[in-house]
């Protein structure tokens, strides 16, 4: 299985947002499949895109690029799980709650966010970065995922659909992902701009 480091190097940098999401992946493998995980045999459904789904395509291999990684833009933290050959699945929902800041680091943050990249702010943000990072890597997985499990239905596959051509900007664009407009036919982009 790939490791933290593997995740950091992908993502870039460290975060709490990716410690979650290694957590959370780690949970679905071991409970879905064990050691052996092989690419094709999972479906994620997340239902945010932050730092976190990073991490969910590293040691899940679920890819946008597979088509077994489904983003439902619900701003939540939950991920759904669903293991094809079985239909078994789990659903973790992160029930972590960060630690409350001082006053101190309240005001450091706050500096931080209007843009003062000082090193008295940036070694505050950053040590507070990398506590929470160590928190989530080492709580318990019960007290950090609220993890239910089930039977679901696969997700419909993406079809293939024929391309049109936009006749405005003249591309190729998907025949469900397109609207008309006086009799042409335009892509979304085009669409939202013309109007
Ligand atoms: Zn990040
Ligand atoms: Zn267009």
């Amino acid at each position: 299985m790939k490791s933290f480091e593997d995740v950091i190097d992908f993502h870039g940098h460290i975060c709490p947002g990716l410690a979650l999401g290694y957590r959370v992946s780690v949970c679905a493998l071991k409970e879905l499949i064990g050691e052996r995980a092989s690419d094709e045999e999972l479906v994620a459904i997340v239902e945010n895109n932050s730092c976190a789904i990073d991490a969910v395509q590293i040691i899940t291999g679920c890819t946008f690029g597979k088509g077994n990684l489904i983003f439902n833009d619900y701003g939540k933290q939950v991920y759904t799980f669903i293991k094809r050959s079985s239909g078994n699945s789990i659903r973790i929902s992160v029930n972590w709650e960060s630690p409350k800041e001082t006053k101190e680091e309240k005001y450091m943050w706050n500096r931080y966010i209007k843009g003062d990249h000082s090193n008295e702010v940036l070694e505050v943000v950053h040590s507070k970065k990398s506590d929470k990072v160590n928190i989530i890597l080492n709580a318990n997985e019960d007290e950090l995922l609220k993890v239910t499990k089930g039977k679901m239905d696969l997700p419909e596959k993406a079809k293939i659909y024929p391309s049109l051509r936009c006749s405005i900007c003249w591309e190729k664009v998907m025949k469900p992902k397109t609207k008309v407009k006086n009799g042409n036919i335009l892509c979304y982009p085009c669409f939202e701009k013309d109007n």
